[in-house]
């Protein structure tokens, strides 16, 4: 059987083609796609800035229900909505995989990277690592979810703040009011929003953040430090060297800044900064299976509302020329039955 599948090509393209659909084996599920995002990652990917994936199907956003599976998979079943997220499999052996550190698995699988993702008509998936989607929960909201909500979910949780404390968000994309509403309304602490774009501030000012700052036009460390002393955390999501300074430069001693966005640069970081005020720098990437159920119970709850604004596959090269100029907010999500 044939479908249709968006690659990334060797001139850095992203290209509908199609693809012969081969055998299930062991383990698998065949998912029919209804819908997957468009993460800043797959535009990495597709500009080969961690090395050349031509040919690949992209995306790590994906919703699909399930339509087969191998015979013995107890994880799922036929008309199932299941996920296929970027930590598509890790080898469930190792060090990292049995302490709850799956997503840094030596051998771990890759959707839309290493393994065909799920930009596509159809996609297979191992099943015993596709969370299924809970009911009451939208499928374009579950796909935002699948790697936006759970990144900025896992990054916060990572951070260790507590209710009442405040938070730099930067960078208010795809990810970043996904943050923002996580931080709010699932850890209850308050947010400051940064983004170097009006319009994210402007959408983050309507989803409720506490204080907004453009980097364009104030100095965000020096803000941050004389209103509030310095905040108790920070979550860079922005795709700019210069955030991950800020962002060092705005928290206060003994703060956890945590990396999320992957611009392919070295950050500074003054050593005396770091050891005499006891500051925290840590990466941090995607989340576990459990922080995806974790993640879509509190969309299934409504505590976070993804925005999403259905497009078709043919406007991929489109979205991602409107992703690098900061033409919308919230996150482009193709639909495949359209
Ligand atoms: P996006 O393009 O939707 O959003 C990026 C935002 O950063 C934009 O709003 C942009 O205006 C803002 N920005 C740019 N320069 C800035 C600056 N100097 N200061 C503040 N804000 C700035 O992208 P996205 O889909 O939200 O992804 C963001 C990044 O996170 C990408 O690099 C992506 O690859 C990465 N990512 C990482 C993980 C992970 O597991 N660590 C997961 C998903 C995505
Ligand atoms: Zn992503
Ligand atoms: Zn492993």
């Amino acid at each position: 059987m044939k479908y249709k599948a968006i690659i990334a090509n060797k001139e850095r393209q992203a290209e509908v083609i199609t693809k012969e659909l081969r055998p299930l084996q062991a383990g698998e599920a065949l998912l029919n796609m209804e819908c997957c995002g468009v993460c800043h990652t797959d535009l990495h990917v597709k500009n080969a800035d961690f090395g050349d994936k031509a040919g690949v199907t992209l995306g790590h956003e994906g919703i699909g229900v399930v339509e087969e599976v191998a015979e013995g998979v107890t994880s799922l079943k036929v008309g199932d909505r299941a996920s296929i997220a970027w930590f598509f499999e890790g080898c469930g052996t190792c060090e990292y995989c049995t302490t709850g550190r799956e997503t840094l698995c030596r051998s771990v699988k890759n959707a839309g990277y290493t393994v065909d993702g799920g930009m596509a008509e159809k996609a297979i998936v191992t099943a015993d690592y596709a969370v299924k989607v809970p009911d009451g929960l939208s499928s374009d909201a579950a796909s935002s979810i699948t790697c936006a909500g759970v990144t900025t979910y896992k990054a916060i949780k990572v951070t260790n703040i507590r209710p009442g404390q405040w938070i730099v968000i930067s960078g208010m994309g795809g990810l970043g009011n996904l943050a923002l509403q996580y931080a709010k309304n699932v850890f209850n602490a308050k947010v400051i929003a940064v983004d170097i774009n009006d319009k994210q501030l402007e959408f983050a000012k309507e989803l409720g953040a506490d204080m907004i700052i453009n980097p364009l036009n104030d100095n965000v460390g020096e803000v941050i430090q004389e209103k509030i002393g310095g905040a108790h955390a920070a979550v860079i999501t922005a795709v700019a060297k210069s955030a991950f300074n800020d962002a060092v430069d705005a928290v206060r001693a003994g703060a956890r800044v945590v990396a999320v966005g992957l611009p392919t640069e070295s950050m500074d970081l003054s050593i005396p900064r770091l050891v005499l005020d006891g500051i925290e720098v840590i990466g941090s990437l995607v989340g576990t299976r459990e922080d995806l159920r974790e993640a879509f119970h509190f969309g299934a709850e409504g505590l976070v509302v993804p925005k999403c604004q259905s497009r078709h596959m043919d406007e991929i090269n489109d979205i991602f020329k409107e992703m690098e100029d900061g033409k919308f907010t919230g996150r482009m999500v193709i639909e495949f039955n359209k």
